[in-house]
């Protein structure tokens, strides 16, 4: 790697040489940059945006390196152009060949996710605005009302371009030439249109961060003080801030956000689901007074543009957004925080298969910058390099304003059996109707989309599957179809039994929330009630909406998923009834145990965050599991102690480390074929470990037949080497896709 800095004025090779090459990084698999020629006409540094040309097609990308050389000059291709940006940051640079290296990604596979906008390397094209002139009437000009009212509309509206002023005048964008024509209008260059006009420029930080925060409680205070002198200190620090829902985490990494600021550096936070956060965004624009630039799925190009351009440019200074804005290319990124850091929604478990919160650390490193991780049950994988030392700890140990935890219990269904195809134990109907007898709001969670989780036929047994996946179609009652969750597969429910052709004879079996709705629905007749899933609500603002409702209080009762476990500040809510405690206890995942606590702690604090205390009621089949003991001690420490031991006994990670190979292709044979064959290969080594193959749990997915291989070696073991020996050792057809997972999370 050519380790100079993008910022000194490095011009890769010089402009005397006579065959001035780069190596230009395209955004797509290959195994490195590809040499280009460099026109006389251009000066260009490492991580200049260029246009190079590949076969027939032109594409963007980064220069990387000085060029390799093994090309004949004669016959290397030139580079286009550049493009009018800044250059990659030598931190973003060396970022990106990091991740590959360690997911063992060809490094243009994730140059892409950092220029997943190509269009934002190209100039905006500047607003232009139309204003009065104060010329006279030419001759022979005749002023129509329409003209009358486009000369009002430019003289008292807002500041606006020919379309936007013809569309509010009410007429066509030829009226408006017709005045420009004239000499009535004048349109503005850009650079006096944004000064005059204030209109949105790429200046997207008008932010006040020196606006004092709220008045923090003496441990938060001290949090704050201790991340505030990590940002001033600007070195690498990773801080795992550990507080109980509501303990005040984001009003401290507040703090240390407005101090970044304050110093003129970027800052990104990373939330799991941004999209479904409303009430983070709230919280910030009331802190900072303006808006975040946000980087998620479901923006639109022209917002991707902008906000793509404004980081790369350092318009921008703070981006909040879901894992891929860890790629996004920071000209000065000073402070990373990692919110609700124990999320698996940080984990991409396609195309690039990464730990976002893994790699933002080490983002953090190789920028010599510091990162907050923030949780209420952080993960075992943080809490070991607590113990180890490497991170730092800051603890908030109450929620604000003395608002207590909620008191937790179990209801023994072997003892308090619900009726027969119903789902709620009697203690819990009780304390429904105690809860709603109060006034107060109460929540049942059960974390499973739709109606019923399987249909079978009553008289022949037969269950409806989805055609692509080892999975049976969800029944989702409302939308009145079946459902596969993995592929999206839909069908109605059909008429006959496929298998013994009796008709009317399928019956849903167990429940999934739109059926406890039912149940609820029938228990409490006068009840408000409303479902919340992600498929009943789509968009942000419609969740926005509900959790405005639930505020408000026209709601008594919720029912839903876990988008509901997450984040959401419910002052009324004085109950939470667990319907399943044990699903996905028993998932034979390394990890099931933990994300079940996790999951049932999240939901679980949503109860009593106000003055009115909370309880929860959790019904379970296994009230001894370790899992349940610990929340009803409310003991999460002694929980992951156990966890940490028994991990650390089988070397499990975060004591060992593991990788996964799936093996995948539309014929089974070739599945099969291609992971044997990788199996009699695989590294033979004391230390290292090989399960499989076998099929992947998940046996049949979107129409692939998917194998396994697993790999497990202690910690002081480096895998990567080993299974790129392993993978250049055999021979796979084009057809069968294998795909390297390191430290995974999925067993599916
Ligand atoms: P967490 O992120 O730990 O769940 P939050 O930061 O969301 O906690 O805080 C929970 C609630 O308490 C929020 O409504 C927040 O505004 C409020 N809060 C926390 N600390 C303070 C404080 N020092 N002063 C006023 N309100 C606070
Ligand atoms: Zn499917």
């Amino acid at each position: 790697m050519v380790g100079s800095d993008a910022s000194s004025p490095l011009s890769c090779p010089p402009a005397t040489s006579p065959d001035r090459r780069v190596g230009v990084l395209l955004p797509l698999p290959l195994l490195g940059p590809y040499d280009y020629r460099v026109p006389s006409s251009l000066e260009l540094r490492l991580g200049d945006y260029v246009e190079v040309p590949l076969g027939p097609r032109r594409l963007p990308g980064v220069v990387w390196s000085v060029g390799a050389g093994d090309l004949d000059f004669a016959r290397l291709k030139s580079v286009v152009r550049r493009f009018d940006l800044p250059p990659m940051s030598e931190v973003s640079r060396r970022f990106i060949d990091w991740v590959a290296n360690y997911t063992i990604t060809p490094p243009g596979q994730v140059l892409r996710m950092a220029i997943s906008v190509p269009a934002a390397l190209e100039m905006p094209r500047q607003p232009t605005i139309c204003r009065p002139t104060r010329a006279g009437l030419p001759a022979g000009f005749k002023m129509t009302p329409a003209r009358l009212v486009v000369l009002e509309q430019a003289t008292v509206g807002p500041a606006r371009g020919v379309a936007d002023l013809a569309a509010a005048a009410g007429c066509g964008p030829t009226v408006v030439r017709g005045l420009l024509d004239a000499g009535l209008l004048e349109v503005l260059r850009p650079a006096e249109a944004s000064e005059s006009s204030g209109l949105p420029g790429p200046n997207l930080s008008t932010l006040d961060f020196n606006r004092p925060g709220p008045v923090l409680s003496c441990a938060q205070e001290e949090a704050a003080v201790a991340l505030r002198d990590r940002v001033v200190a600007s070195k690498y620090a990773v801080t795992l801030l550990d507080g109980v829902t509501g303990s005040g985490k984001t009003e401290v990494y507040f703090e240390a956000v407005a101090a970044c600021l304050a110093a003129g550096r970027q800052v990104v936070v990373l939330l799991p689901e941004i999209s479904l956060s409303p009430q983070w965004l709230d919280r910030f624009t009331q802190r900072f007074a303006g808006c975040p630039g946000l980087w998620h799925s479901e923006l639109t190009p022209a917002q991707r543009r902008r906000t793509w351009r404004a980081v790369a440019n350092g318009a921008l200074r703070i981006v909040v957004g879901a894992r891929s804005a860890l790629f996004l290319p920071y000209c000065d990124l000073g402070l990373i925080v990692v919110d609700e850091e124990h999320e698996q929604a940080f984990k991409q478990e396609e195309g690039v298969v990464y730990q976002a919160r893994d790699m933002a650390v080490v983002r953090a490193w190789l920028g010599g910058i510091p990162i907050v991780l923030a949780s209420a049950t952080p993960s075992l994988e943080s809490m070991v390099n607590v113990e180890g030392g490497r991170y730092a700890l800051l603890r908030l140990p109450a929620r604000h304003g003395g608002a207590t935890m909620p008191v937790v219990k179990v209801i023994d269904l072997r003892l308090h059996k619900p009726e027969p195809r119903r789902w709620l134990a009697p203690p819990l109907r009780l304390a429904l109707a105690e809860t709603l007898d109060a006034g107060e709001q109460a929540m049942v969670f059960l974390n499973r989309r739709g109606y019923a989780p399987l249909t079978l036929c009553r008289n022949c047994g037969f269950r409806l599957q989805c055609p692509n996946c080892s999975a049976w179609l969800v029944d989702h009652r409302k939308a009145a179809r079946l459902q596969c969750h993995h592929c999206w597969h839909t069908v109605l429910l059909p008429e006959f039994c496929p298998q013994c052709e009796k008709g009317d004879s399928f019956a849903a079996c167990g429940p999934g929330v739109e059926r406890i709705a039912e149940e609820i629905a029938e228990l409490f007749p006068k009840a408000r009630t409303e479902v919340m899933a992600s498929d009943t609500l789509t968009g942000p603002n419609a969740i926005a909406e509900l959790v405005g409702r639930v505020i408000n209080h026209d709601i008594d009762l919720l029912i839903g998923t876990q988008i509901m476990a997450k984040g959401h500040h419910f002052p009324m809510l004085t109950l939470v009834g667990v319907v399943d405690a044990d699903l996905g206890l028993n998932g034979g995942d390394i990890r099931a145990a933990e994300r079940t606590y996790q999951l049932l702690h999240q939901v679980s604090g949503r109860a009593g965050r106000a003055e009115r205390p909370g309880r929860v009621l959790l019904q379970s089949f296994q009230p001894e599991h370790p899992v349940i003991k610990a929340l009803v001690a409310g003991d999460r420490d002694a929980f992951l102690a156990a966890e940490a031991s028994e991990r650390r006994c089988d070397q499990f990670p975060p004591f060992g480390r593991m990788a996964a190979l799936v093996i995948s292709s539309e014929s089974m044979e070739e599945a099969d074929t291609a992971s044997r064959l990788l199996g009699r290969h695989a590294p033979r080594s004391d230390c290292v470990e090989v399960l499989g193959p076998a099929p992947a749990p998940l046996a049949l997915l979107r129409g692939r037949h998917r194998r396994r291989l697993l790999l497990k070696a202690p910690r002081s073991v480096i895998l990567q080497p080993l299974i790129r020996l392993w993978l250049a050792s055999v021979k796979i057809p084009a057809s069968v896709r294998v795909q390297v997972d390191i430290d995974p999370y999925s067993f599916l």
